[in-house]
């Protein structure tokens, strides 16, 4: 219910503090340039906002939907349920922006599937790296935090559509 007790793992300020070095990351790697972040709806916009204010170099916002979750348990089958063009991907430098990286299914499917179209260069940036949860390798370029085995909730994670507006990061005790 809404009266789920929520325990802090990331504060807001935490993580604002984490975005700003990852916008300037991104200023420095891609000085003289302009990005185009695509970010995975829903999970990833709060976050792909966030680190899009931060940054200074020119920012194009892109969005994608794919389908791989029921509840808490992966399906283990990635489907797109919005997509973009091809040519608004092609020449372009392409940040993938992703709420969470857990097994590594969703994105190792959307990287090939975006590399296939010609972008000028491709990275991936997530707020969140399960990075033992892995079940098909795959790296992230730009990674907030590192974080275990557990299911989190809001800065745009839900749990069946519920907590993304809360500003940090928590577990449903
Ligand atoms: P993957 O394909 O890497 O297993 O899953 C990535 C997607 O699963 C994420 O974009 C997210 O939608 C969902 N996901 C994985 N772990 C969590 C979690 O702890 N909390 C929430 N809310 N979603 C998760
Ligand atoms: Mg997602």
């Amino acid at each position: 219910s809404m009266k789920d007790t929520i325990d802090v793992l990331l504060s807001e300020d935490v993580i604002n503090t984490r975005i700003r070095e990852l916008a300037a990351q991104i200023d420095a790697d891609y000085a003289g340039e302009s990005v185009t972040l695509l970010c995975t709806l829903k999970g990833a916009v709060f976050f792909a906002c966030e680190l899009a204010k931060r940054i200074t170099i020119p920012v194009f916002m892109e969005f994608i939907q794919t389908a791989s979750y029921e509840g808490t348990q992966s399906t283990g089958t990635v489907s797109m349920k919005l997509d973009i063009p091809e040519e608004d991907v092609a020449g372009k430098h392409l940040i993938i922006i992703e709420d969470v990286i857990d097994t590594g299914r969703t994105l190792s499917v959307v990287k090939e599937m975006m590399l296939k179209r010609n972008p000028a260069s491709l990275k991936v940036c997530t707020l969140l790296d399960k990075h033992e949860c892995r079940v098909v390798p795959f790296e992230g370029d730009y990674i907030g935090f590192t974080i275990g085995n557990e299911f989190v909730v809001g800065y745009g994670l839900d749990f069946d559509q519920k907590y993304r507006n809360l500003p940090y990061v928590g577990v449903i005790r």
